[in-house]
């Protein structure tokens, strides 16, 4: 017999949405129930995204960063690769931070279900566990923060050859050719972990571009650092077809830099987009309306169709990241709480933690132009940096977009080291309506990266003391 358990608010699901609303929601003085196929809270984000590919990344930084050590007279020997303790290392990473979050569940008060969860009526749900076993769980209100899988690309093809960012990160063998399909942030960041362990790694991309959503004076430097160390990027290309034989995935590519023809790769990195888990919730009995491509549709509130149920993260669709998942959840878990709140930020960071990291917030130019806003823009090339010359990276840029009239922030992007600490500043200073005086006047520590942000405001009006430019007024 099913057990009946009863709870305030159940959240399905436990990545950075799912346990972000669980906890707020406690802390709001909610009983709450969470619920997850994993151990312990986590998500796609701890257990494999996030968290397991920036740790990754750090091994690939370690690794180049002894390569350009040789130019400040330190010399090291080639790297001898432990796969084994790379994964333990990494394992424990993930271990010691979900382990923490079940801690902080118990700390809350939090129930936490182990099992797959799927809706009876809008007041019920059937929680599923492995042994078989089954729960009846009666709420009162429900928040659906079930994320995102890995899209499928073509024809359903079995091999171990083939991976997923998943199997990516599992790091079973470095293999010595890699064909990445898809030059968006998760296909660029685990094409760099396995380029810095010695693969030879080829991405192709559809669009004309790598990293279609970000400005492309931010890109380019990135993409001159990936020129060396990947083997190929072949943007408007793509896979027509591939096939698995002895020597490896046969891949047929058409595209204007390689024209027709067919390639060997000893393994495939699919990175061609994700899909909601929507499905096997049983959504359509409770009317919670989903779009063509599965996604759940909410307001502002994050309520969906059906009063009761609220969705959050990447259910809800693009941008599908960790931070907007957690901020959807507390505010979903407030409302639910009785607090007047909704989900309007004015600037949601992005960041693509490849080497340089590029990181931008609020408008790009692009998205500036396509709303027809007049701007004004600034940049601070690093190599007028002190700090980036210390790091020996001048190869970064920061730049700041800012009303035509009023000179408010609008926009802010940075191609660099350490970018995604660095865009922190800038989404501040457009949730705060800070305009660009605001950040020429704030003192800055020197030496720092953080003085590019300084300088890019000052040099909105020609008064960078490290670059000399005469001020731009005219709208771009
Ligand atoms: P998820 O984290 O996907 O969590 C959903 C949870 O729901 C899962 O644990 C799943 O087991 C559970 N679940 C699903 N269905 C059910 C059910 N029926 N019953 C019970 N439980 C269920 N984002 C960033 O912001 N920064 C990054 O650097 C970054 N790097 C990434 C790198 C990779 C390789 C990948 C794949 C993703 C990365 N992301 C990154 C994206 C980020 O992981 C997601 O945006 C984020 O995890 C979404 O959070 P979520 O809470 O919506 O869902």
């Amino acid at each position: 017999m099913p057990e009946l358990l009863k709870t305030q608010l159940a959240v399905i699901g436990a990545g950075p949405g799912g346990y972000a609303a669980a906890f707020h929601g406690a802390d709001l003085g909610l009983q709450v129930t969470l619920i997850d196929v994993e151990p312990n809270p986590g998500g796609t984000c701890l257990y494999r995204g996030c968290i397991p590919s920036k740790a990754l990344l750090h091994v690939a930084k370690l690794i180049h960063d002894a390569e350009e050590a040789e130019e400040w007279g330190l010399s090291f020997a080639p790297p001898r690769m432990d796969l084994d303790k790379m994964r333990q290392r990494t394992g424990q990473v993930i271990e010691q931070m979900t382990g923490g979050l079940g801690q902080l569940c118990r700390a809350r008060n939090v129930r936490y279900l182990r099992g797959r969860a799927a809706f009876m009526t809008s007041h019920q749900l059937a929680v599923f566990h492995e042994d078989g076993a089954e729960d009846i769980l009666e709420t009162d209100h429900s928040i659906i923060a079930t994320g995102s899988r890995p899209a499928l690309f073509g024809p359903l093809i079995r091999s171990e050859r083939l991976m997923n960012s998943t199997n990516a990160l599992q790091l079973k063998r470095v293999p010595e050719t890699l064909l990445v399909i898809g030059g968006g942030y998760i296909g660029l960041e685990l094409g760099s972990v396995y380029a810095a362990l010695g693969t030879k790694v080829t991405v192709v991309e559809m669009t004309d571009t790598l990293l279609p959503g970000a400005d492309r004076d931010l890109t380019a430097p990135l993409e001159k650092r990936l020129a060396r160390t990947f083997t190929k990027i072949l943007t408007k290309t793509k896979v027509a077809e591939m096939c698995e034989q002895d020597n490896g995935m046969r891949v047929q590519l058409e595209g204007t830099q390689v024209g027709k023809g067919s390639h060997i790769f000893d393994k495939v990195l699919v990175c061609v987009g994700r899909k909601a888990n929507s499905r096997g919730l049983n959504l359509g009995d409770v009317r919670v309306e989903t779009d063509a491509r599965g996604f759940i549709q909410v307001d502002l509130q994050r309520r969906t169709s059906e009063p009761h149920i609220f969705a959050i993260g990447d259910v809800t669709g693009e941008p599908m990241l960790a931070h907007k998942a957690s901020a959807e959840g507390k505010v979903a878990a407030a409302v639910i709480a009785g607090r007047k709140a909704a989900f309007e930020p004015q600037a949601i960071p992005a960041v693509v933690f490849t080497d340089p990291e590029i990181a931008w917030c609020g408008e790009t130019e692009k998205s500036a132009r396509e709303k027809g806003l007049a701007f004004k823009i600034a940049r601070f090339p690093w190599v007028a940096s002190g700090r980036a010359s210390t790091l020996n990276r001048v190869d970064g840029l920061t730049k700041i977009l800012c009303d035509a009239d009023t000179n408010q922030v609008i926009g802010m992007g940075i191609a660099g080291s350490g970018a995604g600490e660095l865009i922190s500043e800038g989404v501040l200073a457009i949730e705060m309506g800070a305009v660009a005086e605001d950040l020429d006047l704030t003192i800055h520590p020197h030496p720092t990266l953080s003085e590019t942000v300084m300088e890019s405001a000052a040099a909105l009006f020609g008064q960078s003391t490290h670059i000399y430019r005469p001020p731009r007024k005219e709208a771009k």
